[in-house]
């Protein structure tokens, strides 16, 4: 970098310092501001734009042009020259604006004469703020040195933008963390919150963007670094010998760290005046415009590489981070890029809701928030960028969306919609204990889905029989690596005591699809929900599924012992489960270890060629459960992640009611009366829970939370009516019987 630079930005920045100390209102400080720059720079003008919504960027101050247009000049994003400057994140430098592509002409500003145009984005950490822009009658290029002086100085003003440094008199100006702010994103569970913002990766705020001592600014960062470079290297000893794929990932970060590209660019900022924090920001900035451009994957992933580090850099510079200071407030939404399933574990109960930017309905971490039973909200894009830790919130999770600083109309809506569903939970208490029984005397037995210890206080709360479901992959899915047999047999035998002697079917090992272990080896498989999954990796490799039964037998401990197998195709992969139950059987015997008192073994239905299997299956099996989210995706053909196809089939129509009623003959058939349950979602659904017991099902796992809706709703139906309905519409053809079931209800009510 050339003298004359490291002098020029560095002597506009210490002008700027003394004017931002000043304690000037937010648009006089503006005006000096621009005034400062066109006089430092040699320009005639020099103005500020800043965004007022999303869409519009607004003139706020000017030296130069017409004093006037302030505040009334407006532009569209990707709008004249300023408006490209603000779509593409990119400089515009041209000696001929006028007849440069995009340039749009503004009398009101009286900016014709002006020949020279240069424009540079306002922004941080990706988002855009506004734009600067310095303008000259005389038709010249800007220097590097000068359109790097402006990029510095656009810097600092993004950083004072944040911190509100510019509010004031102008109700234009406010600044956007004060405005209510509505975000759409998708519902990936259910139920209404309302609270106040809890961010999980608080962002640093930076407030002294500009150095007063460049060699005490590099000594810093030098400190920092090594600091950083330190803690990697600890974190790369730490996995040694462990999972490749996080060795990678630390190995990318020990690469970034020590890349020497990086360094020089963060000691060419600060020799340019900016504060060690100020230059980490700058690169950090850089990378993520590139990363919204860039679309090759693994380009991606190591841009994310880098703004995390720089995010470590910022944390270990500041001193802020996770552990700012700020206490949890008593009703915390948290607000994520995205999390894990193990850190949402850590919060636990305590949140009252969850908002992603990412996330999908299948991730673990919405696994772990529908197990807690917490409303969440994913794909609620920025939501990271706006929201302000202790910022008042609301988040339906059921339409997925998030009001951040609502204002009163939205609020006293909210509030009716939580008060009735506070009513409802109270009417649920009341018939907790009594059974699901109809008015027609049919007894449905409704038990509760579960996948983690926390699930079995919900076992009393909820009036739930038992345990139709427990996910035991969630516990492997939470940790990193796995888990031992003493750890999950100690598990296992809490679970059971804490059911008290409810029955509690344990599902053995469902991996594979959208459930992928940390620390296996990722398959690339072109279609993983049809892939290798569930029982199949389990019958192939044996090893896991052998250490996990013996765990469930010695939990047991004598006790009876309910068993299932998931994602049973084909008569013979039952067959072949079940000798490997038999084998771990036989190894407890040999061990001396009690044999529990009953075992039941059986199989989930997710695919519909278990429903035609062998009337010999139906004989043998110990129990049947419908896995209604498999089966109803398979027999569709409509992948349940899939947002554009997954609500396009509804689970009330004709032929997916009458292949249900046919598993349900084909149980009734047998010498036995083979028992059969349906666990998916939408046994949780008080109208397709109805529906399926008017098909026969007589019993339902659900998430608790839906117990008591459903019970509800049973204790007060006419199954032989309801079933009455659903034949009547299939005889007259209707695709969906849900048009006269809710006919039928409403005439009821
Ligand atoms: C199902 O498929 O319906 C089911 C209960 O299993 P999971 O949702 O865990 O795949
Ligand atoms: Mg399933």
């Amino acid at each position: 970098m050339s003298e004359r630079t490291e002098t020029e930005s560095r002597k506009l920045l210490g002008r700027l310092r003394e004017v931002l100390a000043e304690s000037s209102a937010g648009q006089a400080r503006l005006d000096r501001i621009t005034h400062l720059i066109a006089s430092s720079m040699g320009t005639e003008v020099c103005s500020i734009y800043l965004f007022r919504d999303e869409e519009t960027l607004e003139l706020c101050a000017t030296e130069g042009l017409n004093p006037e247009s302030v505040h009334q000049t407006r532009l569209r994003i990707g709008e004249g020259l300023v408006g490209r400057v603000a779509k593409t994140s990119r400089i515009v430098n041209t000696a001929d604006a006028p007849s440069a592509k995009g340039f749009r002409y503004m009398p009101e500003t009286g900016e014709e004469i002006f020949s020279s145009f240069c424009g540079v984005p306002i922004q941080r950490l990706g988002e855009n703020l506004g734009v600067l822009v310095v303008q000259s009658k005389e038709a010249r290029d800007f220097s590097l040195d000068e359109t790097y002086a402006l990029e510095v100085v656009a810097m600092v003003l993004a950083e004072m933008t944040e911190l509100g440094a510019f509010l004031g008199d102008n109700a234009a100006m406010q600044a956007r963390h004060h405005q209510s702010v509505m975000f759409r994103g998708g519902s990936a569970q259910e139920g209404a919150a309302e609270g106040h913002v809890w961010l999980h990766e608080p962002r640093v705020v930076v407030t002294n963007p500009i150095a007063e001592d460049p060699e005490v600014e590099l000594q810093r960062l030098h400190e920092a670094v090594d600091q950083l470079r330190v803690g990697v290297d600890k974190m790369l000893d730490g996995a040694a010998g462990g999972d490749k794929e996080q060795l990678q990932v630390l190995e990318a970060y020990r690469m970034f760290a020590n890349s020497k590209g990086w360094m020089r660019r963060m000691e060419h900022d600060i020799a340019g005046g900016l504060s060690a924090e100020a230059a980490v920001e700058k690169e950090q900035t850089t990378a993520r415009t590139r990363m919204e451009q860039v679309t090759d994957a693994y380009l991606r992933e190591r841009l994310h590489d880098l703004d995390d580090l720089s995010n470590r850099l910022l944390r270990i510079l500041t001193g802020q981070g996770s552990e700012t200071g700020a206490e949890l407030p008593t009703d915390p939404i948290l607000i994520a890029r995205n999390i894990g399933p193990a850190e949402l574990l850590e919060y636990g109960r305590g949140l009252k809701g969850i908002v992603l930017e990412e996330g999908s309905v299948g991730s673990h971490a919405a696994i772990v928030a529908r197990a807690l039973a917490i409303p969440l909200v994913i794909h609620a894009d920025r939501i990271t960028t706006e929201a302000l830790n202790g910022d008042h919130i609301m988040v339906d999770g059921d339409h997925g969306t998030v009001h951040l600083r609502p204002d009163e109309t939205v609020v006293t809506a909210f509030r009716d919609k939580i008060a009735m569903q506070a009513q409802a939970q109270q009417r649920y208490a009341s018939i907790r204990d009594k059974t699901a029984t109809t008015l027609d005397g049919v007894t449905i037995g409704l038990h509760m889905n579960a996948g983690l210890m926390a699930d079995l206080p919900s076992l009393d709360n909820s009036g739930a029989e038992g345990v139709g479901l427990f996910r035991t992959e969630l516990q492997f899915l939470i940790r990193n690596q796995m888990p031992k047999r003493t750890e999950l047999a100690q598990l296992y035998s809490r679970v059971m005591d804490a059911a008290h002697g409810k029955r509690v079917v344990f599902r053995t090992l469902d991996i594979g699809s959208d459930k992928v272990l940390p620390y296996m080896a990722p398959q690339e498989e072109p279609n993983p929900a049809l892939g290798w999954r569930a029982i199949r990796v389990g019958l192939d490799k044996p090893g896991v599924m052998r250490m996990q039964l013996q765990a469930l037998l010695r939990a047991a401990n004598g006790r009876p012992l309910s068993v299932m197998f998931p994602f049973i195709a084909q008569y013979e992969e039952y067959t072949k489960a079940l000798e490997e139950m038999e084998k771990a059987k036989e190894r407890e015997r040999v061990l001396g270890h009690p044999l529990p008192e009953t075992l039941e073994v059986g199989a989930m239905l997710e695919t519909p060629s278990l429903g035609f299997a062998p009337q010999k299956f139906f004989e043998e099996v110990g129990f049947l459960s419908i896995g209604g989210n498999d089966l109803k995706q398979f027999f569709f053909a409509a992948d349940r992640e899939n947002e554009r196809v997954r609500r396009r089939y509804d689970t009330l129509n004709v032929s997916f009611l009458t292949f249900l009623e046919g598993i349900v003959n084909r149980c009734n058939s047998t010498s036995t009366k083979t028992p059969l349950s349906f666990c998916g979602e939408d046994a949780g659904r008080p109208i397709e829970a109805l529906c399926l017991a008017a098909m026969g099902l007589r019993t339902l796992s659900m998430r608790p939370a839906s117990i008591g809706p459903v019970k509800s709703l049973l204790r007060r139906s006419n199954l032989s009516e309801v079933r009455q309905v659903i034949v009547e519409a299939r005889e007259r053809g209707d695709q969906s019987v849900r048009p006269a079931v809710m006919d039928y209800l409403r005439g009821q009510s």
